[in-house]
């Protein structure tokens, strides 16, 4: 019997990295020292020069990003947030910790916000736009800002797949006014546990942000907003800057998983209804996610898991078919293509550490499903 491949396998990160983690670890618990200290600072610092912006703040989580620079921003109850349902759901959730009303828009061929859905969908109350680089890839985030700048709104990125992906050159995150980036374990830059990280390039939006999550507190004893408990806690932040040293290794490692996979699969690409992950012109694709798409999926899911290969689906249902969001507005065109390709996608194996053998086996497999 051959091995399994597992869908992702940190342990295989961790054994890598495993005495420089505990030594980080060590040095907080020397230190005595755990929340708000010189590890999120210096981690805040570090991962604002890997993403090209001026400010970095460290938070509780992804989601938590996401709506504090909307609340930073002033966005709260009666205002509308538009959005993909193409997503994982905290996006959303996100937007409704605001208070705000979500509006759900279709994607563009590359499975991200389409700028004429977004154009179309704008109403009276809405405010601002969060597209999601959906599996690493951007975006089009030069018609988004450019109808979010005629139509006065603000663009908070959902960077949390995407850590060093760039469209036009420019890194993601830096484009709208905010980029807010998940650090949840299993994302291309991961803590042990939870935490997230939002940068900006505006100062004062940096400086609201830092004061909402620590309980809307900008200094010692006084509190200007409400706000909540929501920060990057110093274990997380001496982890995450062993794990920072590594991301362009990392990165360039995906680039090659992904070559890797298109070379063993190009063939079939186009043949029946099988598709390759396409990559937007002029855009870094950070490859968190690597998706083939085909209108036979689930029987392409079951003969690879009966051969000991374990897929995802990112994701099966699609955000505007949850409960929780079933009153949302959806944009004037549907949302068909999200519908279409949320029954035709499927995350194969992939993570720094799957080894060239293990891509090979799993493209075997899919190879063999269509009979090559
Ligand atoms: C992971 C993820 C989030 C949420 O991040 P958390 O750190 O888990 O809160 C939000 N949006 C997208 C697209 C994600 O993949």
């Amino acid at each position: 019997m051959t091995e399994p491949i597992p869908f992702g396998d940190l342990r295989r990160q961790i054994a890598a990295l495993r005495e420089e983690i505990d030594a980080a670890i060590a040095r907080v618990l020397d230190r005595g020292w755990f929340i708000l200290g010189e590890e999120g600072e210096a981690f805040e610092r570090e991962f604002a020069a890997v993403a090209g912006a001026p400010f970095a703040v460290g938070v509780g989580s992804g989601t938590d990003a996401i709506a504090l620079a909307l609340m930073g921003l002033g966005v709260g109850p009666g205002d509308e947030v538009i959005t993909v349902s193409a997503t994982a759901i905290p996006t959303a959730s996100a937007i409704r910790q605001t208070g705000a009303d979500v509006v759900f828009v279709d994607v563009d061929d590359f499975r991200t916000l389409d700028a004429r859905a977004l154009e179309a969908a704008i109403g009276e109350r809405t405010r601002a736009v969060v597209p999601v680089h959906l599996y690493g890839q951007p975006a089009a985030m030069g018609e988004i800002l450019d109808i979010a700048g005629r139509r006065g709104l603000h663009v908070v990125e959902d960077a949390s797949q995407a850590h060093g992906a760039a469209y036009d050159g420019r890194p993601v995150g830096t484009l709208g006014v905010a980029g807010c980036f998940s650090l949840y374990p299993s994302k291309n830059l991961g803590a042990l546990g939870d935490a997230g990280i939002l940068v900006t390039v505006d100062e004062k939006l940096a400086g609201t942000v830092r004061a909402l999550g620590n309980y809307g507190q900008p200094t010692r004893d006084q509190a200007e907003a409400p706000g909540r408990n929501s920060r990057l806690d110093e274990l997380q932040a001496a982890i995450l800057r062993v794990k920072i040293g590594r991301l362009e290794a990392w990165a360039a490692r995906r680039d090659a998983m992904a070559a890797h996979y298109d070379r063993a699969l190009r063939d079939l690409d186009g043949a029946g209804d099988f598709r390759l992950p396409a990559v937007r012109e002029r855009c870094r694709h950070a490859w968190h996610l690597y998706a083939v798409e085909t209108g036979r999926r689930d029987a392409l899911r079951k003969h690879l898991a009966e051969r000991g290969i374990e897929t995802l689906i990112h994701y099966p249902t699609p955000v505007h078919r949850q409960p929780a969001y079933a009153g949302a507005r959806l944009g004037p065109g549907g949302l068909g293509r999200t519908e279409a390709w949320a029954a035709r996608t499927l995350s194969l194996p992939f993570y720094p550490e799957l080894e060239d053998g293990e891509i090979e086996r799993v493209a075997g497999a899919v190879r063999e499903f269509f009979g090559k």
